[in-house]
């Protein structure tokens, strides 16, 4: 079975062709013109992102550091177009140190095969960097102390588009109380770069509400179309 059908499978929906996918379809990099050209740069990315690991793995700026087991910074193709970000990490998350594992993350990784990305080809990271305790829902506070760190990932990674999975994450990122229905169907830009960012469900909430798939898999399709600039 190959990647677009296991997807299908696990979302429930029928088969689909993705004639977007059609790599002479996908404009160059700066024809989205939303990533402004990279700085002049005097330490390596390389370094870069290895110093902001390194602080992040000592990080005591918020009250979630009393309770994590390790910090999620976040994995991936530290050179990839796409930048997926959930919320915080979950139970096993906080065990493993890396976003989106579990079924949860087994479906965030079929989303992606459906439309043509392997999980190493994207990056994954997460608003919060830590695990609230019981899963509750990130304090503003802690969420001002952590998300320096993804906008830091964000500058060095520049995606070409971002996908912002779950209301947690897309009200932070867009700074706004909209509710998740109505920010989704949009293309919303993020930060000074005015990067591209695309809103959808969050897969564990799928798992629970499996009705709402449908739902996604559109967002993951309007997602490539304003990747191959199509929209
Ligand atoms: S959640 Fe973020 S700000 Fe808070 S301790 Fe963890 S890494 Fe630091």
């Amino acid at each position: 079975m190959d990647a677009r059908a296991t997807y299908l499978q696990a979302m429930g929906l029928e088969d689909w062709r993705l004639r977007e996918a059609d790599p002479r379809l996908t404009p160059p990099r700066q024809a989205l013109g939303a990533v402004p050209a990279p700085a002049a740069q005097l330490v390596p990315a390389g370094d870069q992102w290895n110093n902001i690991e390194i602080e992040v793995a000592a990080c005591i700026r918020c009250e979630l550091h009393q309770c994590r087991t390790r910090t999620v910074f976040g994995v991936g193709d530290r050179a990839a177009d796409w930048l997926v970000v959930g919320e915080a990490p979950g139970a096993e998350e906080d065990r493993q140190g890396e976003p989106f594992v579990g079924r949860a993350g087994g479906l965030l990784n079929s989303m992606l095969r459906g439309i043509g990305l392997a999980r190493e080809q994207v990056f994954i990271a997460n608003i919060l960097k830590c695990r609230p305790p019981n899963n509750r829902d990130p304090k503003p506070e802690e969420v001002a102390q952590c998300l320096p760190y993804l906008e830091r990932q964000v500058a060095l990674l520049k995606p070409r588009i971002m996908l912002a999975v779950g209301r947690i994450a897309a009200q932070n990122l867009l700074a706004t109380d909209t509710p998740i229905g109505k920010l989704r169907g949009s293309v919303h830009a993020f930060g000074a770069a005015k990067i591209p960012l695309v809103v959808t469900y969050h897969p564990a909430y799928l798992l629970r509400s499996p009705t709402e798939k449908r739902k996604a898999w559109e967002d993951l399709k309007f997602a490539r179309r304003v990747f191959n600039g199509i929209t």
